[in-house]
């Protein structure tokens, strides 16, 4: 294959046992691509050492503890099994390890204590299926890493959270200091958490309620009751109300803390609904959600948007040609090449299969044509090594809407689709857009 951006986002390090992962590596490897990251085997201690101190921090590293058995320790005599706690030392500090033990050894408990206070991210127990191994290493992979801002919407008298230390931990503190204007300021800015104190909450309870019955309310989202005392009538009613949970005001640090876990938590479950695992690229979901807040924020700041739908050029032939895999990796490649030239404040989104959609900020429908024809050039013109030494290329086909034009997220894709439609038409490998026609000529 070709191309110089690595296929793949992340790397997992697997220490193992050579017999044991013989038969699965191929599939360990199937999986892991459609999660967006390769693993690479080692049976050698020592060739597994050097490659975790060379890697990247945003890697994973995985130890079958089985691998003990099938090694020599370097200072006993050659037949001894390397003890596990020479195999802990030797492996480098500052990194932490995923852990895969037999269930014999789960149920030591010393053993098990061991294992978790040395540099252990996590542990698992085998036998462990190939998919379900995968599934739970990309769960880390979205744990690990830094992700998406969190929004907590503050409303009460100050409690001296430290809103600079919080940012830094990817939360963003946003006051409020009207209980009845409190729904407004949520359905504009769309935050993670809602806190309000037990002041605020006596004097308006109806608060809850109002966040909660909205049918358009963000279901992931919490609302906690900030309680400068235990009060129980008062949690009581709160709770029944609709509230999420309960914090004790009693300590401003252990209240941030706990405010960064729930952050963490909700990054993650975002991640998990809202994100395609095979590209990390936002999914439907993901995009409806942003797509939407971006067309808030495009009508707030006066700015146009231009949206634009992307679809593979007669990718089932490419499937039936060539393998479904390698199918796959075109919609990788395409997916690094679109991602190449989106910037910070736009979005890219697998919406689909072989689609993707694609919103620019601050931009309008001439711009953005522009735009996703210089991305249909880059991509038709990545060479693919279909079989050794034949290249072909392949291309993709788009259609683009523009806000204001249309104004919500359903009118824009339809439009866009549309337009895509006519690309088609029109012999593919092009990018359409029109200018909505107007009155007099589209109500006839
Ligand atoms: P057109 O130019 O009209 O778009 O022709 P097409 O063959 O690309 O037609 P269409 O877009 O309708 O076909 C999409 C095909 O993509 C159908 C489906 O089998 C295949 N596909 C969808 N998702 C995936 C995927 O994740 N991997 C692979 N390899 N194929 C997929
Ligand atoms: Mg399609
Ligand atoms: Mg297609």
């Amino acid at each position: 294959m070709t191309g110089d951006a690595p296929l793949y986002k992340n790397n997992v390090l697997f220490l193992s046992q050579t017999f044991f992962i013989k038969d699965n590596q191929a599939e360990l490897l199937l999986h892991a691509h459609k999660y967006d990251f390769d693993i690479v085997f080692f049976d050698e201690v020592s060739d597994f050492v050097m490659a975790v101190q060379n890697e990247r921090d945003s890697s994973l590293f995985v130890i079958d503890l089985d691998a003990l058995h099938n090694m020599q320790s370097d200072m006993q005599e050659s037949r001894k099994t390397l003890m596990l706690g020479e195999l802990l030392q030797r492996l480098p500090g500052g990194q932490s390890y995923v852990y895969l033990q037999s269930v014999r050894q789960g149920s030591r408990f010393l053993l098990q204590q061991r294992l978790v206070d040395s540099n252990c991210l996590a542990y698992a127990e085998k036998p462990i299926a190939n998919d379900v191994l995968v599934d739970k290493l990309f769960n880390l992979f979205v744990q690990k890493k830094r992700g998406d801002l969190v929004r907590l919407m503050y409303l009460g008298d100050a409690v001296g959270l430290d809103h600079a230390w919080l940012l830094e931990r990817r939360v963003e503190v946003i006051t409020h200091d009207d209980a009845q204007s409190l729904h407004l300021r949520v359905k504009e800015l769309q935050p993670d958490i809602v806190l309000i104190t037990d002041a605020e909450y006596q004097r308006t309870e109806a608060i809850g309620r109002v966040l909660k019955k909205n049918i358009e309310a963000d279901p992931v989202r919490e609302i906690t009751l900030l309680q400068r005392q235990p009060d129980a009538c008062l949690t009581r009613r709160a709770i029944a109300s609709g509230f999420d949970a309960i914090l004790l005001m009693t300590d401003t640090d252990v209240l941030a803390d706990q405010l960064v876990n729930r952050a963490n938590k909700i990054r993650v479950n975002r991640d998990l609904i809202g994100k395609d695992r095979a590209t990390g690229l936002l999914n439907k979901i993901g995009l409806q959600k942003k797509a939407q807040e971006l067309i808030r924020q495009a009508a707030r700041e006066g700015r146009p948007l231009a949206f634009s739908v992307v679809d593979i050029d007669k990718f089932k032939t490419i499937n039936d040609t060539w393998g479904h895999y390698f199918g796959d990796i075109v919609i990788k490649r395409l997916s690094l090449s679109l991602a190449s030239h989106v910037g910070d404040g736009d979005l890219l989104s697998r919406f689909g299969g072989e689609e993707f959609v694609v919103v620019f900020w601050d931009c309008t429908l001439d711009e953005g044509r522009r735009r996703m024809d210089a991305m249909r050039e880059a991509f038709r013109a990545i060479p693919f090594e279909v079989k050794r030494g034949e290249v072909r290329h392949f291309s993709f086909s788009g259609g683009v809407a523009a806000y204001p034009e249309y104004k919500s997220e359903n009118e824009l894709f339809l439009r866009a689709d549309a337009m895509l439609y006519e690309a088609k038409e029109g012999g593919r490998n092009q990018i359409c857009a029109q200018p909505p026609a107007h009155r007099g000529a589209s109500e006839r």
